[in-house]
């Protein structure tokens, strides 16, 4: 990876609904009306009226991307995708790398300057995280080097061991 686009990608341990970001990224699932994991802290810190939004949405399909206020979060926006539970054969990366792709789109779009994914489909969707974060680093570089915007991402773990994992691949990453 160049210098110019390793500046552009962070690392960091944390809640990601505590990000004053533009956007936090959730890993959502086909309804949009909230869950556990990272798409139930959202909720909880986004408070009632971002229910209310994805409400109007009719739900969002695997690898799909949709857009919403951040409400009472320090983030303006989030942008909802849906990872797709993991099976072990080769359609979970075509998947998985299509909820990057998407949500940057949109951040691109509305020239975002920074945004903060999770490690989306890592939770109860059972993706093994060193093979969900070579997707999630692949798919990233590849777009950011296309694109102006948005200037920054931030890949926002829940543990040490999640962020050593992604450290590791970002320097694998040629
Ligand atoms: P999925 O259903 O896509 O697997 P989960 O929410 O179950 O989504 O998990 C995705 C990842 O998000 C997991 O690695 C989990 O540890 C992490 N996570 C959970 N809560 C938070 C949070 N508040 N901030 C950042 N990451 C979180």
């Amino acid at each position: 990876m160049n210098a110019d686009l390793r500046d552009r990608i962070e690392i960091r341990i944390g809640d990601i609904t505590r990000l004053p970001v533009d956007a936090i990224v959730n890993a959502a699932n086909r309804s949009l009306l909230g869950g556990g994991g990272v798409d139930g802290a959202i909720h909880r810190a986004a408070g009632p009226e971002l229910l209310a939004e994805c409400r109007t949405l009719g739900g969002c399909p695997t690898g799909e991307a949709r857009i919403t206020r951040g409400y009472r979060l320090p983030a303006e926006y989030v942008i909802h995708t849906v990872g797709p539970v993991y099976r072990g054969d080769p359609r979970d990366a075509l998947l998985l790398a299509r909820c990057y792709e998407n949500s940057l789109a949109i951040a691109a779009k509305r020239k975002f300057d920074a945004v903060a994914f999770p490690a989306i489909s890592c939770g109860v969707y059972g993706y093994p995280m060193a093979a969900a974060c070579r997707v999630a680093v692949a798919a990233v570089a590849e777009f950011l080097a296309a694109h102006r915007f948005p200037r920054r991402v931030i890949f926002m773990l829940f543990s040490e061991d999640a962020g050593e994992v992604y450290r590791a691949c970002i320097e694998e990453t040629a």
